[in-house]
C-alpha cells in the first residue's frame, strides 16, 4: 500500500541529521514514483513534488526538529493542502430545510449514501426526508423505500414510467416543498444515474438543480476506479456544478489515487467517505487524519485516542493539577507507571510514537518492561511518608527499600534519578515551552 512505501521512503530520511539537495531529491523521486504508482493524477503529482521541493530545500531547519522531520511534516502539509482543508462533512442551513442533491452514475452508491446520511442527521435528532427522484425505475424507488423503512425515514415518492423531465422536475420541487412545510431538518434528493454520462442525463440533473436550487449538489463516485472518478468529477462539474464528493467504496481501493488527486483537480472537497455496504459505514473526510494515515502516522492519533480512553477526564485533571502545582511523588510516579501498563507494553506505546525509537534506547535496561516491573516493586516497598516525600530517603532506608524488592541499593538510587527526570519532564511539558521540550526529546 501507499503507505508502506510512504512509511519506508520517510524513515530513510528521518534517520538523516543534515539533509541536503541531494538526498531529498532521492527521497522525492520515490515519492514521486509512489504516488503514480497509486494512481493520482500526474500532472498533481508534478506540482506536488516541486511544491514540497521548494520548501524542503529552502527551509531553515527549526531547532526543535530534525531535518528529516521537518520534510515530513511538509510533505503533511502539502498532502492537507492536496485534499483541501475545507470542513468536511455537511453543515445544515440555519433555515431548514437543508437540501441535497446527490449525483453520479448507476452504481455508485448515490442510494445506499442517501441512506447512510439520513442515519447519520436521523442520529443526531434531525428529521429527514429522502426523495426519490427516478420515477420512471420503479426498483430505485423500492430501494429507497426499503431504506427509508429500515432507518424510520420518510421517504416522498411518485412513481411514472413515461415521465418527461418536466415531470421529475415536477417531483423533486414538490419532495422538497412537503419538506418545508412538514418541517423536515434535511431533504435529500436520490437522482437517477445511467452506465455513462450522457446530455439527457446532464440536462435533467440541470433543470432539477435549476428548480429546486439545492445548498448542496454531491457526486457520488466510486474510489475503485481511480483516475475514472476524477474524470466523472470534472464532467459533472462542468455540466451540472457540484459543491462536494463523496468517495464510496473506499474500504476496497488499495490505491487512493482518487482520494488524493480529485480535490486538486477538480477544486471539490471530499465531504464523505463510503467505506462499506453498511448504512453506518460513512465517515466524514479529514485531510489532516488521511495525510497521517498515508504517512503512516496512523498510528500516532490512535494511540493518544487510546489513551484517552483509558485516563479517565477525572484522572486527567487530578494528574494535571498535581503537576502543576508541584507535588508530583514516587506514588503518582507509580501510578503513571500502572495506567502505561494498561495502554500496552512501553515498547509497543514507543514504537508507535514517531521518534520513539530514540526515546526507547535513551531508557535505561535492555527490558523496559521489566524494569518497569522492577520500578514498581521498590515502589511498593516504600512506606507511604516516602513515596509522598522522596527527600527523607536516606542510605538506611534504601537499603530497606532494596532489600524489600530484591533489588540493588544503586537501583535505588537509579529509581530516585529517573523519578526526579520524570517530574522535571512532567513540569516541563505542562508549562510554556513544554511542547518544544517535548519534541527536543523526541529527536
Ligand atoms: P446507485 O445506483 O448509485 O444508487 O448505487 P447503490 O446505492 O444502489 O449502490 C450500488 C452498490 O454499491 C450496492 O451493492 C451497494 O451496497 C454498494 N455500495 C455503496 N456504497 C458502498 C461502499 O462504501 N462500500 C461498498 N463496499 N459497497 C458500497
Ligand atoms: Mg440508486
Amino acid at each position: 500500500a501507499l503507505s508502506d512505501k510512504f512509511e519506508k521512503i520517510l524513515k530513510k530520511l528521518r534517520g538523516q541529521g543534515v539533509l541536503t539537495e541531494h538526498n531529498i531529491g532521492e527521497a522525492l523521486k520515490e515519492v514521486r514514483l509512489a504516488l503514480l504508482e497509486a494512481d493520482v493524477n500526474f500532472k498533481i503529482v508534478k506540482d506536488f513534488i516541486e511544491r514540497v521541493r521548494v520548501k524542503a530545500v529552502g527551509q531553515e531547519v527549526l531547532q526543535s526538529l530534525t531535518p528529516g522531520h521537518q520534510v515530513v511534516k511538509v510533505v503533511w502539509d502539502e498532502l492537507c493542502d492536496m485534499m483541501g482543508r475545507e470542513k468536511a462533512g455537511l453543515a445544515l442551513h440555519s433555515q431548514p430545510p437543508t437540501v441535497v442533491m446527490m449525483v453520479g452514475l448507476q452504481g455508485a452508491g448515490k442510494t445506499t449514501t442517501c441512506g447512510k446520511l439520513g442515519r447519520l442527521f436521523k442520529g443526531q435528532g434531525k428529521r429527514v426526508l429522502l426523495v426519490a427522484a427516478d420515477p420512471r425505475r420503479p426498483a430505485a424507488g423500492d430501494q429507497l423505500s426499503s431504506l427509508g423503512r429500515d432507518l424510520g425515514i420518510d421517504v416522498h415518492r411518485v412513481d411514472n414510467a413515461q415521465a418527461t423531465q418536466a415531470d421529475v422536475v415536477r417531483i423533486c420541487q414538490a419532495g422538497v416543498e412537503r419538506g418545508r412545510e412538514q418541517g423536515f431538518d434535511l431533504v435529500v434528493l436520490d437522482t437517477g444515474g445511467r452506465l455513462h454520462i450522457d446530455d439527457a442525463l446532464m440536462g435533467e440533473l440541470v433543470a432539477v438543480k435549476t428548480a429546486v436550487a439545492p445548498h448542496e449538489v454531491l457526486l457520488v463516485a466510486d474510489a475503485m476506479t481511480g483516475q475514472d472518478a476524477v474524470t466523472m468529477a470534472t464532467q459533472f462539474d462542468q455540466k451540472v456544478g457540484l459543491t462536494g464528493v463523496i468517495l464510496t467504496k473506499v474500504e476496497g481501493d488499495a490505491r487512493g489515487g482518487a482520494v488524493l488527486s480529485i480535490r486538486a483537480v477538480t477544486g471539490k472537497p471530499i465531504k464523505f467517505l463510503g467505506v462499506g455496504e453498511k448504512l453506518d459505514a460513512l465517515e466524514v473526510f479529514h485531510p489532516d487524519r488521511m495525510a497521517s494515515r498515508i504517512l503512516g502516522m496512523g498510528d500516532v492519533l490512535s494511540l493518544i485516542e487510546k489513551a484517552q480512553a483509558t485516563f479517565t477526564q477525572e484522572q486527567a485533571e487530578e494528574a494535571q493539577q498535581r503537576l502543576t502545582s508541584n507535588s508530583f511523588t514516587l506514588e503518582d510516579f507509580r501510578k503513571q507507571m500502572a495506567q502505561m501498563n494498561k495502554l500496552g507494553s512501553l515498547e509497543q506505546i514507543l514504537g508507535m510514537l514517531p521518534g520513539g525509537q530514540k526515546l526507547k534506547s535513551v531508557i535505561e535496561g535492555d527490558k523496559p518492561e521489566r524494569e518497569m516491573k522492577r520500578v514498581t516493586a521498590m515502589i511498593d516497598s516504600m512506606t507511604t511518608r516516602e513515596r509522598r516525600d522522596h527527600t527523607i530517603i536516606n542510605g538506611s532506608r534504601k537499603k530497606r527499600i532494596a532489600r524489600g524488592s530484591g533489588a540493588s541499593v544503586q537501583e535505588v538510587n537509579r529509581l530516585i534519578k529517573q523519578f526526579l527526570s520524570a517530574k522535571k519532564l512532567a513540569k516541563a511539558m505542562t508549562g510554556t515551552g513544554g511542547r518544544r521540550q517535548l519534541a527536543q526529546l523526541m529527536r
